[in-house]
């Protein structure tokens, strides 16, 4: 994708402060972090959100996930970490290439990556229990 910003800094044409590369992956620290240490997980290949991801990628980013998240906790030590990832503008994507967020926690630090719980009705609980049939 020639004008997506983050196939340029994935492959290294734009610069980036990447704390991990491998032949699919670039990892960076975000330009607008929430906390300090706050990374994201770029594929080099564009896909625009989990939909188009392919799946042994989705493991390998997880798995990568857990290897970053392990070792910066040691490096820059925090109190818990969010693993964030967005699809979709109403969800709060505003690039789409796939990425995911590595957001550490410290005790107080507002970063406010929450919402405010609702409440499951009977009638939603049944609909949605139905629906999820297309899983079997
Ligand atoms: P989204 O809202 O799509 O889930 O997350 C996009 C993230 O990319 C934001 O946290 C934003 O700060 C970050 N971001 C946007 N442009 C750049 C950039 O050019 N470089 C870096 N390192 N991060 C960026
Ligand atoms: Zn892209």
């Amino acid at each position: 994708m020639s004008d997506c910003i983050f196939c340029k800094i994935a492959a290294g044409d734009i610069p980036s402060a990447t704390i991990y590369e491998d032949d699919e992956f670039r990892v960076i620290l975000d330009l607008g972090p929430a906390t300090k240490g706050h990374a994201l997980i770029l594929p080099k290949q564009h896909y625009k959100d989990i939909t188009e991801l392919p799946e042994d990628l989705a493991g390998k980013a997880m798995i990568l996930a857990k290897k970053i998240v392990t070792c910066m906790m040691e490096a820059i030590p925090c109190d818990g970490y969010n693993i964030v990832q967005n699809n979709g503008e109403p969800a709060g994507q505003t690039v789409f290439h796939f990425h995911m967020h590595l957001i550490p926690r410290y005790v107080g630090d507002h970063a406010g990556v929450t919402w405010k719980p609702g409440t499951l009705s009977e009638e939603v609980k049944k609909e949605i229990l139905e629906k999820a049939a297309c899983l079997k």
